[in-house]
């Protein structure tokens, strides 16, 4: 295989995941972030920087330099359970399209091996960087977080343009593209702001599936580890009636739906 010694910037894998593709996965989880999210739950994902972070009184270093190679033999090691399960690796982050030789080169190595591949990404970058990735994801996990630019801008520090006009083309072009929507309330979470984003996910080639993915918490304290301010510290998750109620409105667009990823 070429391009193993490729040099990319992760700061986990997570194996036996049962989120983000279908069956057991591994998770890689990239380092850098276009966006800033306010709600982001990964906030030691989106800097490019090897960082410290402390949580519970101990502090760790976040991020590692680390060969195709490396990874590609630890994801490997699970092939079996992949196979059983029709499971694979799925890239994560942060945002992917930051390190495109890197990603490339592993959804290459993986494709190659006969794994089933996805990627979870905003689809913020040059569509000519994306369409590298293509030829080698089975599943394109792509987040519409708002069809407001200005609000997506508010709250994400980008507009959505760019992201809106990749989903038209990756839609096109992807062998199977799934729209998710992180549900934040103050931001996104009215039946109005899911049903249009639901009937532009609707409107794209080929996209049957839109997934909706609840606000949580979890992330909180790391924005304290990383010496940074959670700039959401008065909302609450979204309730199940309320993300029920939300569900149903993505069905009405004709879309199959799922709540959690
Ligand atoms: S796109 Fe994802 S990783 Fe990047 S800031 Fe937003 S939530 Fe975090």
């Amino acid at each position: 295989m070429e391009n193993m010694d490729v040099k990319g910037r992760i700061f986990d894998i997570q194996r036996f995941s049962v989120h983000d593709g279908p069956g057991i996965r591994t998770i890689v989880f990239l380092k850098g972030c276009v966006l800033r999210c306010k709600w982001c739950c990964n906030p030691e994902s989106q800097e490019w920087d090897i960082q410290k972070m402390t949580m519970g009184g101990v502090t760790k270093t976040v991020g590692r330099d680390v060969t195709v190679r490396e990874v590609f033999d630890t994801v490997r090691a699970d092939m079996p359970y992949y196979k059983r399960s029709g499971g694979g690796v799925t890239l994560s982050g942060g945002e992917s399209l930051c390190q495109p030789d890197f990603a490339v080169a592993l959804l290459k190595a993986c494709k190659e091996y006969g794994m089933d591949t996805a990627m979870e990404s905003t689809g913020c970058a040059d569509y000519a960087v994306i369409s590298r990735y293509l030829p080698y994801l089975d599943h394109y996990l792509m987040d519409i977080k708002h069809m407001d630019s200005r609000k997506h801008e508010a709250f994400t520090t980008m507009p959505n343009d760019l992201i809106l006009e990749n989903a038209k083309r990756i839609a096109r072009d992807a062998a199977h593209l799934i729209i998710r929507t992180p549900v934040i309330p103050t931001f996104n979470d009215t039946p109005e702001e899911i049903g249009a984003i639901a009937e532009f996910a609707a409107s794209l080639e080929g996209v049957s599936e839109m997934h909706l993915l609840p606000y949580h918490q979890m992330g909180m304290d790391k924005y304290a580890g990383l010496g940074r301010e959670y700039l959401l510290p008065d909302i609450t998750p979204p309730s199940k009636e309320h993300m029920d109620m939300l569900r149903e409105v993505v069905r009405s667009k004709g879309l199959r739906t799922q709540i959690g990823g």
